[in-house]
């Protein structure tokens, strides 16, 4: 059993924003040489989340739309005393913080239609991390 890990570093630009990594990911799989196991992508921010879907900028911006509605800024929360962003913080346990995904044949086991993301909740913000673990042979 091998392992690999490896850590992006990036800056998002907006209040909220999808950062694409699928790229990244896939080469860091390729690199690895591990043709068999598992990729964990795992953001460490708890008002950001990592997200599977289309990359298409309508979707993309009817997936954020939807979010404003679902996790409104504009309510009483307690926690917006300290910093004003209650809402990020929900949306990211409900999105999750994390997402696994299977390598097989030495490639990351996606479907078409399938982009792997972080999604700002909160920004912009420098010094996002998210990290990436490889197991597997
Ligand atoms: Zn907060």
């Amino acid at each position: 059993m091998k392992q690999k890990d490896k850590e992006l570093i990036f800056a998002t630009n907006q209040k909220k924003e999808f950062i694409l990594l699928t790229l990244q990911i896939e080469n860091f799989v390729s690199e690895s040489k591990i043709k068999e196991g598992f990729c964990l992508i795992n953001s460490l921010h708890a008002t950001g989340a990592i997200i599977i879907n289309e990359n298409e900028e309508g979707l993309k911006e009817d997936i954020l739309n939807s979010l404003t509605k679902l996790f409104p800024d504009d309510i009483n929360y307690k926690h917006n005393i300290h910093d004003n962003n209650a809402s990020a913080h929900i949306a990211s346990i409900l999105l999750g913080q994390n997402q696994t995904l299977i390598i097989r044949n030495g490639r990351l086991q996606r479907g078409t239609w399938q982009d792997i993301f972080f999604l700002e909740l909160d920004g912009p913000r420098q010094g996002r991390k998210v990290l990436l673990k490889i197991i597997g042979d």
